[in-house]
């Protein structure tokens, strides 16, 4: 594992037994220039994604739209730093380690590091819940996400001991 991984696992407290454990995959952050910045996300940060990812979900994005359904990009690339900083933040704020690993990948882990997911915001509704799966965003994903190549990753139950996440797509490519 590369050295910086290695680095922030120890800063966090990520042992080697959360390692062997762990039922994700790794994911390599792209070279820059695989990278772009498509939009601007719903917090107002630069949304960025792969190239190819940015195309196919631009496609899907007006496909939505000319159906009155407005996908709103929530985060797509993070860096292995920012997703060390998100646990951070919790574990300062005193939530135990193993309780966060459920909601966050362990730093390297995380499909947001390829630049080909998407967290996707439903207007009008709280972001990044369970209930996303009841707007009618998700109703249109679930019948036309897989025409543009992107697929749930975390369903109900999913064996990757993550918990159910409706809002997150992975593009798999055409
Ligand atoms: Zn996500």
């Amino acid at each position: 594992m590369q050295k910086l991984l290695t680095e922030i696992h120890e800063y966090l407290g990520i042992t080697q037994n959360y390692l062997e454990t762990n039922r994700l995959s790794l994911h390599e952050q792209p070279p820059l220039e695989m990278l772009q910045i498509v939009d601007i996300d719903f917090e107002g940060k630069p949304f960025v994604l792969t190239t190819q990812t940015a195309k196919a979900w631009l496609q899907m994005r007006a496909a939505a739209l000319q159906e009155n359904i407005q996908l709103m990009p929530f985060s797509g690339f993070r860096s292995y730093l920012h997703q060390k900083n998100l646990i951070d933040k919790h574990l300062k704020n005193g939530r135990p380690l193993d309780d966060i690993l459920t909601h966050i990948a362990i730093p390297g882990f995380s499909e947001h590091h390829s630049g080909r997911a998407i967290d996707i915001h439903a207007y009008g509704h709280p972001t990044l819940t369970e209930e996303f799966e009841n707007t009618e965003e998700f109703a249109w994903l679930s019948k036309n996400a897989a025409r543009f190549g992107f697929r749930l990753s975390y369903p109900r139950d999913n064996p990757h001991g993550i918990i159910y996440e409706p809002w997150h797509w992975f593009y798999t490519g055409s």
